[in-house]
């Protein structure tokens, strides 16, 4: 049986990548060891690392403007590191809060430096939607500008960029990094957690505009500091080796395989399927306004929530696994990466149709 897993993250990877890395498991690069057990300064390691680095840079067109750390502590690590390192005088951080994350982006936030957030989203009856960037009243003083492009939970994404005239833009990509195509150059500081579209959980990528490096920030441990991570190649202590190896294959396959270009076309391809079926069902809903539905995790509600259950446990004799939604907000959730085929989202929508049927 075909098993298609819908986890949140960690997150279905490629499968490809993961024979890859399974073949090689024991014997990296014909070095008799694995890749686990070769010392992070190793000549191989550093030219894999290099390559990662390239790759990702190719990836995305990130340029020389910007650094590429490769980090530990996740997504929440990068909750602290922004504020601890992007701090500037009396300037507040100023949070856009949309949904769970940028939620919890705030209140690690509010521990280390003043904190002024902007509530973009609205609920009507039941629906969410969020006001347009356009619309939303960003402070004159910042000392940055914290959102999240798509929140996880809530199947919410914000498909367009928001602006300010000094402060930098930082972004959370955890769950939506090269999943479609974005400019980079919009950004001042992005960061995503791994363990969607990128590789093992604990690895937290960072892309940093250069400048940014020479802000005084507040006092903080070093291996959260961009300007020592940067100077030290990401290696201030040893990273998460593993995992940042199975990132640079994960950055191969993709380039092998079309890019951002060809992922977006797919990811947009999956929702439209999953969301038109949702949308013409009377037994299924999804609350979140049109223009600004998830590609990436996509939330929805059995007409009648006691047969939850049921449902979980029905879909995961046919394969299909962790549905199940978020403990805050319930229901279920399909979480449909770069990794899930179309045959997924079709093994999906047919097990939701058979089910409607024999429960209506
Ligand atoms: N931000 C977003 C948008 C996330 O989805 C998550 C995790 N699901 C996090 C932050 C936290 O990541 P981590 O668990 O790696 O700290």
């Amino acid at each position: 049986m075909t098993v298609y897993n819908f986890c949140a993250g960690p997150a279905m990877l490629p499968p490809e990548v993961m024979k890859k890395a399974q073949a090689e498991f024991l014997n990296w690069q014909g070095l008799g060891v694995s890749v686990m057990e070769v010392s992070h300064r190793a000549k191989p390691f550093l030219a894999m690392v290099e390559e990662c680095e390239a790759s990702l840079r190719r990836l995305m067109n990130i340029s020389d403007d910007f650094e590429v750390l490769f980090m530990h502590g996740g997504g929440r690590g990068q909750f602290a590191a922004v504020p601890l390192n992007l701090h500037q005088g009396d300037a507040p951080g100023v949070y856009i809060e949309n949904g769970i994350w940028s939620n919890g982006a705030t209140k690690e936030g509010a521990k280390f430096t003043q904190v002024e957030s902007l509530n973009i989203r609205t609920d009507n009856n039941g629906q969410f939607d969020i006001q347009p960037v356009t619309q939303w009243n960003l402070p004159e003083q910042a000392s940055f500008v914290h959102y999240c492009p798509n929140e996880t939970i809530d199947g919410i994404e914000i498909f367009d960029v928001p602006k300010h005239n000094n402060a930098p833009i930082v972004a959370d990509m955890s769950s939506m990094i090269l999943s479609r195509e974005i400019n980079v150059d919009d950004f001042d500081l992005i960061y995503a957690g791994a363990q969607k579209n990128i590789g093992p959980s604990g690895l937290c990528i960072v892309i940093v505009r250069k400048t940014l490096l020479e802000r005084d920030g507040l006092p903080r441990p070093a291996i959260l500091d961009y300007a020592i991570e940067a100077k030290q190649g990401s290696m201030y202590n040893t990273p998460p080796t593993f995992a940042w190896y199975l990132a640079a294959e994960v950055f191969k396959y993709l380039e092998a395989n079309g890019g951002v270009p060809k992922m977006q076309a797919h990811n947009q391809e999956k929702a439209a399927l999953l969301y038109d079926y949702i949308d013409t069902s009377e037994f299924y809903s999804n609350k979140v306004a049109k223009h600004c539905r998830s590609l990436m995790n996509v939330p929805f509600w059995l007409r009648d929530d006691s047969l939850n259950a049921l449902f979980l446990s029905e879909a995961e004799k046919v394969g299909l696994v962790a549905l199940e939604g978020h403990r805050l907000v319930g229901g279920m959730r399909a979480s449909i990466y770069n990794a899930m085929p179309v045959d997924g989202i079709k093994a999906l929508i047919a097990f939701m149709e058979k089910f409607a049927k024999e429960h209506n």
